[in-house]
C-alpha cells in the first residue's frame, strides 16, 4: 500500500457527493508509522473555501434527508455495512497502513463499529420518542425527536473508523447531515469510511469529508456558525478548546476525552487472568486505546509474582510491521507521538521511577525506520510523578502497590481523567464497593478496562468527557432534540 512520495495516490475530500481537491490545490503528505521514510498518501489541506462548500453541501442536503422515512434512511446504512463486511480486507489494510495497528486490530476494528452501527440502526428505528398518559381525557399527550441540523464530526486517530461509525450512524438515522473531519494522521480511513457510504447512493451532501490539520480545516469547521452540534473524540485539551467556542453559540457538544484508566488486583484475584487482561489492557494497538490501563494498582502481597507474569506478557510482544501476521505489537502513531512517548518515558526515570522492561525506542531489522516502543512497565511510582497523572497515550503501565483496598481506590480516583477502571477480586462486597466509589464512566469487575458492548452508552467522566454519551441508548439522543405534543381530540 505504501509507496514514495512522488508514486503515491493524490486523494480528495467529499463534498456534495462528489469527490474534489483542496480549493488551493494544497496537499498534505502522509508518512508510515510503521516505515516513517515512506509516503503512503497525498491529502487535501482543507481551506476554509472547502469547509464552507462541505457545510453548504450538508445544509442543501438536509431537508430532503430529513424528512425522508427513517426506514429508508436506515436502507442506505445497512447497504453501508453490508460493504464494510464485503471490503473489510482493504479497509483493515488502511487503517494498518496509517495507525499502524496489526491487521488482527484493524479488522477487530470493523467488526465492531459495525456491530456498533447496526445496534444504533435498529435504535433509530424503535426509539424516536413516547407517548405519556395525559391528565385530560380526549387528550393525546407524546413527546419525539427531531434531527437538529448539520453536525460536525470530529475523529482521532487511535480508532479511524470505529469512531466515525459510532457518531455519524446516529447523526445519520436521526435525519442529521454531517461533515466529517478525520484525524490528519489517519485521512485515509475517514475518506474510506466515506466512500462505503457515498458507493450505497447516498443522496449528495449527507455525508462529507474534509482532511487536513485541526488548527485549520479541523477549527474552520467548528467556526461555521451552522453547525448545530460537534461529537468530537479527542484529547483533553483540545476538548475543552472546543467546549468554549461552542458555548458562546449554545452549540451543543459530545466530547469524549483522554483517560488515565485505572486497574485494582486485589490480592484473591485471579493473578493469570489479571495479569492477561492487564498486559492487554495496556499494550494492545501499542497502548492507544483510549480505555487502555495505563496505572495496575496491586495489593502488596502479590505484587511479586503478578508482576511477573506481566513483565513476561510484555517481554513476548513481537514488535513489527502491522502486515506481517507474527507481529503481536506495531508501531506508535507518527513521529511526534513517539516522542511525546519516549518524553514521558525519560520523564518517569528523572521522576524516580524505576524501569522493569523497556523504555526505549525499539531498534532492528523491520524495525528502525518505524516508530516502535518497547512495551514498558515502572514501577516504585506514586501519584506525584508526570507518568501517573498525565495521559501518555502509549505501551506504557505504571505500578502501583497499596496496603489496603481503601489506598489502592484512592489511587486509583486520584488522577483528573475518569474513562474507565476495572478491578481483579472474588470478593463480590469490596467489588461492589468498588463500583460504588470509582470515578469512571465504564467500569468492570474481573474484566479489562478497555470492555465494551453496543448496547450501553460509552463515555467518560470528570475530564475524560462532557456531554451526553456515545452509543447504546444515548447515541441517537444527542443528535436530537426534544418536541412535545399535546392533542385535544375530544372535547
Ligand atoms: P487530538 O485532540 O489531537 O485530535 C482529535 C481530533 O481533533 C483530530 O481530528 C484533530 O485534527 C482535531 N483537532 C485538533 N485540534 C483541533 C482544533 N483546534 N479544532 C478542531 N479540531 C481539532 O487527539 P488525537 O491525538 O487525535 O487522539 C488521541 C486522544 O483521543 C487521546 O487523548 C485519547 O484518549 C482520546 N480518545 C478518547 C476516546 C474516548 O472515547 N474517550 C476514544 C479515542 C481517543
Amino acid at each position: 500500500m505504501s509507496t514514495n512520495s512522488t508514486t503515491a495516490p493524490t486523494h480528495q475530500n467529499y463534498i456534495g457527493g462528489e469527490w474534489r481537491a483542496a480549493s488551493d490545490g494544497a496537499l498534505d503528505a502522509h508518512h508510515n508509522p510503521a516505515r516513517i521514510s515512506e509516503v503512503t498518501g497525498h491529502f487535501p489541506r482543507s481551506t476554509d473555501d472547502d469547509v464552507r462548500a462541505a457545510v453548504d453541501a450538508a445544509e442543501a442536503a438536509y431537508p430532503a434527508w430529513r424528512d425522508l422515512s427513517v426506514f429508508a434512511r436506515a436502507e442506505y446504512l445497512k447497504r453501508a455495512l453490508a460493504l464494510m463486511s464485503e471490503r473489510i480486507d482493504r479497509v483493515s489494510q488502511v487503517i494498518t497502513t496509517e495507525n499502524g495497528k496489526t491487521l488482527a486490530e484493524s479488522r477487530g476494528e470493523i467488526v465492531s463499529a459495525i456491530k456498533e452501527m447496526e445496534h444504533q440502526i435498529h435504535q433509530g428505528l424503535r426509539d424516536l420518542g413516547e407517548i405519556a398518559p395525559s391528565a385530560q381525557s380526549g387528550v393525546l399527550a407524546y413527546q419525539y425527536r427531531r434531527p437538529l441540523g448539520v453536525c460536525a464530526v470530529i475523529s482521532p486517530w487511535n480508532f479511524p473508523f470505529n469512531v466515525p461509525g459510532r457518531k455519524c450512524t446516529p447523526a445519520l438515522i436521526a435525519g442529521n447531515t454531517v461533515v466529517l473531519k478525520p484525524a490528519s494522521l489517519t485521512p485515509n480511513v475517514g475518506l474510506e469510511f466515506t466512500r462505503l457510504f457515498a458507493d450505497t447512493g447516498l443522496p449528495k451532501g449527507v455525508l462529507n469529508c474534509i482532511t487536513g490539520s485541526g488548527s485549520g480545516a479541523g477549527e474552520s469547521l467548528l467556526n461555521d456558525s451552522r453547525i448545530k452540534a460537534i461529537s468530537f473524540t479527542g484529547s483533553t485539551k483540545v476538548g475543552i478548546h472546543i467546549n468554549q467556542l461552542a458555548a458562546g453559540r449554545l452549540v451543543r457538544t459530545q466530547l469524549e476525552l483522554g483517560g488515565k484508566n485505572p486497574m485494582v488486583v486485589l490480592e484473591d484475584a485471579d493473578l493469570d487472568e489479571a495479569a492477561s487482561a492487564c498486559a492487554t489492557a495496556a499494550f494492545a494497538c501499542a497502548g492507544q486505546w483510549c480505555t487502555s490501563t495505563s496505572r495496575v494498582i496491586v495489593a502488596k502481597k502479590i505484587a511479586g509474582p503478578f508482576v511477573e507474569a506481566v513483565l513476561a506478557k510484555a517481554q513476548a510482544l513481537r514488535l513489527g510491521n502491522g502486515f506481517d501476521p507474527a507481529t503481536t505489537m506495531g508501531p506508535v502513531c507518527g513521529t511526534q507521538q513517539m516522542k511525546n512517548i519516549l518524553d514521558f518515558i525519560e520523564q518517569g526515570k528523572q521522576e524516580g521511577a524505576r524501569l522493569l522492561t523497556g523504555g526505549r525506542r525499539a531498534a532492528g531489522e523491520g524495525l528502525d525506520d518505524g516508530c516502535f516502543i518497547e512495551p514498558t512497565v515502572f514501577s516504585e511510582v506514586n501519584p506525584g510523578m508526570t507518568i501517573t497523572q498525565e495521559e501518555i497515550f502509549g505501551p506504557v503501565l505504571s505500578v502501583f502497590t497499596a496496603d489496603s483496598f481503601d489506598e489502592a481506590v484512592n489511587i486509583a480516583n486520584g488522577v483528573r481523567f475518569g474513562l474507565a477502571s476495572s478491578i481483579y477480586t472474588k470478593d463480590l462486597e469490596r467489588a461492589m464497593k468498588f463500583l460504588e466509589k470509582t470515578e469512571a464512566g465504564l467500569t468492570h469487575v474481573n474484566m479489562m478496562s478497555a470492555y465494551k458492548e453496543p448496547q450501553l452508552s460509552f463515555g467518560g467522566i470528570k475530564q475524560s468527557g462532557s456531554g451526553i454519551p456515545e452509543a447504546g441508548r444515548t447515541g441517537i439522543e444527542f443528535f436530537t432534540e426534544h418536541k412535545v405534543a399535546y392533542i385535544k381530540y375530544r372535547s
